[in-house]
C-alpha cells in the first residue's frame, strides 16, 4: 500500500468510501508521522488516544454508508480553536493549562461531519505575529529549507504550526484563523493552499478572540480541491456569532475545475513595491498569465488607498486585541500570580503571563484608545479603513472578478532573522494580506512557483464578498499550471 499520508484529503475521502482502508490506518499513519517529525515543534498537544477513537467511530459510520462528508479524515486544529476537554492555549502562558468546557463552533461541525482530531497546532501567542516565534510553546519549523542549507526557516504565521503540518504531511488538512494574513502567508511560506473567506463567513464563537472586526477562520490544505471541502463544513451561520451570516453554504468543491473564461482578473498596480525582488515580480506575471490562457481578461487596476493599509492596521488590530485581552486577569481562567492587593494580582499575572509582542499590541492599543489620542490614531485608522474597502468596491464595481497579488514580498526566512531590533521589520511581511482583512474580504494563497534558493512562492486572489467559490476556480487553475510543490523530508 501506498503511504497514506502521501494522499490529499480528497484522494483519502474516496479511498475510505471505497473501503482501500480505514481511517483507523490514515489516523495511524498520520500519528507516525507526527511522531517523527517532533523536531519541526508543529503540534502544541497530540491526542492520540481520542484521534484512535475517533477513527474509529467514523469507520463504524462508513461501514453503515452513514458517513459524513469529512468521515475518517484526520485534522489538526490551531490552538485558538477551544476543544472541549483538550487544552487550548492561544499558545500563551496566561492560559496555562486552560480547559475548555465547550466546543468552537467550527469544530463542532468539523467533528459532525466525521473527521478525527489529531491534536492542537501552535502559533504566535494570541495569534500575533507573522513567523511562529512568539508561542509559549517556541518557534515552528518549517518543513522546506534553502537548497543545500540546514538552516531553520520559519513557517510563518501566525498559522505556523497548521501550515507547516499540512506541508509536512503529519495532518490531511488543518483549521487556521487570519486577521492580518495568518492563513495566506503560512499557505505561502509553506506550498499550502489557505482560504481566509469573507468575514461572517464562518463562525467565531469559541475561537480566542486577537481583533474581532479582523478575525476570520478558514482552512489550510494540501491542494485547493482540500480546502474547498474543508471549507464547506467550516463555514455556516451561527446565531452565538452576531456577526456571522445568514447565507445557504455553497458546494465549493463544485467551484473545482469550472471554467474562468471570460472572468475579469483586476492587477492593482499599487502592489507593485519599489525594490520587490524579481523573482516576486516575475512570478505574479506568470500567474497572469496563466489565468489569461484559461481565458480570463486581465485588466489593471488601482487601489489608491494601498500604502495605508499597514499602518492603519497597526492602529486598529492592538486596540482591538488591548480591549478583547483585558479578560486575561488572572482571576477567571489560566495562570494566576498572587500580589498583595488585587491590582497586583492583575499586574503580576498579565507581565507574567503574556510574551512580549502581546504586551507591545495591548501597550499600543490602549495608547491609541486613550482620551485625547482616540480621534487622532484609532478614528482616524477607521475612516482609513473605509476608504481601502471602498478601493476594493469601486474595482469591483468595474466588473472586476477577483485580484491577483503576490501573496508575501519574499519567500520564508530564517528562524530569529527577523524583527529583532525592529518589530515593524516583521509587520512589513503582511503588506500584501492585511488590505483583505480591513475590506472583510475573502482571499486565497495558491503555490505557484520557486525562488532561486528553491523555496516556496504564493500567489494571492482577492474575491468579491461572498464570493469564495470564484477564487476556488482561479487557484485551481494556478495550481495546475504551476504543480504541487512537496518539501524534501530531514526530519
Ligand atoms: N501578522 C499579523 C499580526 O501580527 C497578522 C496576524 C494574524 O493574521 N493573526 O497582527
Amino acid at each position: 500500500m501506498t503511504d497514506l499520508t502521501s494522499l490529499t484529503l480528497s484522494e483519502a475521502r474516496d479511498g475510505l468510501a471505497r473501503k482501500s482502508f480505514t481511517s483507523l490506518e490514515l489516523t495511524e499513519a498520520h500519528l507516525k508521522a507526527m511522531e517523527a517529525a517532533r523536531a519541526l515543534n508543529a503540534f502544541v498537544l497530540e491526542t492520540p488516544d481520542r484521534a484512535r477513537d475517533m477513527a474509529k467511530a467514523a469507520d463504524g459510520n462508513i461501514a453503515k454508508g452513514a458517513g459524513g462528508p469529512l468521515a475518517g479524515i484526520p485534522l489538526g486544529i490551531k490552538d485558538l480553536f477551544a476543544t472541549k476537554d483538550v487544552r487550548t492555549t492561544a499558545c500563551s502562558k496566561i492560559l496555562g493549562n486552560f480547559v475548555p468546557t465547550y466546543e468552537s463552533t467550527i469544530t463542532s461541525q468539523l467533528w459532525r461531519d466525521g473527521a478525527v482530531l489529531l491534536g492542537k497546532l501552535n502559533n504566535d501567542e494570541f495569534a500575533m505575529g507573522s513567523s511562529n516565534e512568539t508561542s509559549c510553546f517556541g518557534p515552528v519549523v518549517n518543513p522546506w529549507r534553502r537548497e543545500g542549507s540546514n538552516t531553520s526557516l520559519v513557517p510563518g504565521g501566525s498559522s505556523g504550526g497548521s501550515a507547516s503540518a499540512v506541508a509536512a504531511l503529519l495532518c490531511m488538512g488543518a483549521t487556521a484563523t487570519d486577521t492580518g494574513g495568518s492563513i495566506r502567508q503560512p499557505a505561502a511560506f509553506t506550498a499550502t493552499v489557505g482560504m481566509k473567506p469573507t468575514y461572517g463567513r464562518c463562525s467565531r464563537w469559541g475561537i480566542v478572540a486577537f481583533a474581532s472586526s479582523l478575525d476570520q477562520a478558514g482552512p489550510i490544505g494540501r491542494t485547493v480541491r482540500d480546502a474547498s471541502i474543508l471549507m464547506r463544513s467550516m463555514a455556516g451561520h451561527d446565531p452565538k456569532d452576531t456577526t456571522s451570516v445568514a447565507r445557504p453554504v455553497p458546494d465549493y468543491e463544485a467551484a473545482i475545475g469550472k471554467s474562468v473564461k471570460g472572468m475579469k482578473i483586476g492587477i492593482p498596480k499599487e502592489y507593485r513595491l519599489d525594490g520587490m525582488p524579481a523573482e516576486i515580480e516575475k512570478l505574479w506575471s506568470e500567474g497572469a498569465a496563466w489565468l489569461k490562457a484559461a481565458g480570463a481578461e486581465l485588466v489593471e487596476v488601482s487601489l489608491p488607498h494601498t500604502k495605508y493599509a499597514l499602518p492603519a492596521y497597526y492602529i486598529v488590530a492592538p486596540a482591538e486585541a488591548s480591549s478583547n485581552l483585558a479578560r486575561y486577569d488572572g482571576v477567571r481562567y489560566g495562570l494566576r500570580v498572587p500580589g498583595r492587593a488585587i491590582a497586583d494580582l492583575y499586574e503580576n499575572t498579565r507581565a507574567e503571563g503574556f510574551g512580549a509582542e502581546v504586551r507591545r499590541r495591548v501597550m499600543i492599543g490602549t495608547y491609541v484608545l486613550s482620551a485625547g489620542y482616540y480621534d487622532a490614531y484609532y478614528l482616524r485608522a477607521q475612516k482609513v479603513r473605509t476608504l481601502i474597502k471602498k478601493d476594493f468596491e469601486d474595482c469591483f464595481a468595474r466588473g472586476v472578478n477577483a485580484i491577483l497579488t503576490p501573496a508575501t514580498p519574499s519567500a520564508a526566512f530564517g528562524v530569529g532573522e527577523k524583527g529583532g531590533a525592529d518589530p515593524v521589520e516583521m509587520y512589513l511581511n503582511d503588506i500584501f494580506t492585511v488590505t483583505v482583512n480591513m475590506a472583510g474580504l475573502p482571499g486565497i494563497a495558491v503555490p505557484a512557483g520557486k525562488d532561486s534558493q528553491s523555496l516556496p512562492l504564493g500567489l494571492q486572489l482577492i474575491g468579491r464578498p461572498f464570493d469564495e467559490e470564484t477564487l476556488f476556480s482561479l487557484g485551481e487553475v494556478i495550481e495546475q499550471a504551476a504543480g504541487r510543490f512537496t518539501p524534501m523530508k530531514w526530519w
